[in-house]
């Protein structure tokens, strides 16, 4: 599949690698929109939130935990962050393997 964050994730093309453990992976963003810019990947291909299974619970919560010690390890804790999700067009999702986005380490604008 024609995936680059499946590619990331399976070493063959490169990523400033943060995070990693069995299913998980997270990397900084190549265009960092905020200072603190990571991307957190399931490294199993789901295209969207749209596709999430029941089954999916666990990985979710693991990528959300795994943001948290990001943020916690990156000092960004106590000054604040965001974890967002961007779903289709309107949203602005380019990239059609689903993505979580750490920002932080400078005032974020709106909500
Ligand atoms: P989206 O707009 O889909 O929510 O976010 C996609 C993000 O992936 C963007 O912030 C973009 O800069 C980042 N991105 C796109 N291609 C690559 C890449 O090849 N490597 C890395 N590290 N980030 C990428
Ligand atoms: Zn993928």
């Amino acid at each position: 599949m024609d995936c680059v964050f499946c590619k990331i994730a399976k070493k063959e093309i490169p990523a400033k690698i943060v995070y990693e453990d069995n299913n998980v992976l997270a990397f900084e963003d190549i265009e960092p929109k905020t200072k603190v810019h990571i991307l957190l990947i399931p490294k199993k291909h789901i295209s969207s939130t749209a596709d999430l299974k029941p089954e999916d619970k666990e990985l979710i919560g693991d990528i959300f935990l795994s943001a948290v010690k990001i943020a916690r390890e990156k000092g960004i804790s106590e000054t604040g962050f965001r974890i967002v999700i961007n779903h289709g067009k309107d949203a602005g999702q380019t990239i059609n393997h689903l993505h979580f986005h750490l920002l932080g380490g400078e005032k974020l604008p709106f909500a």
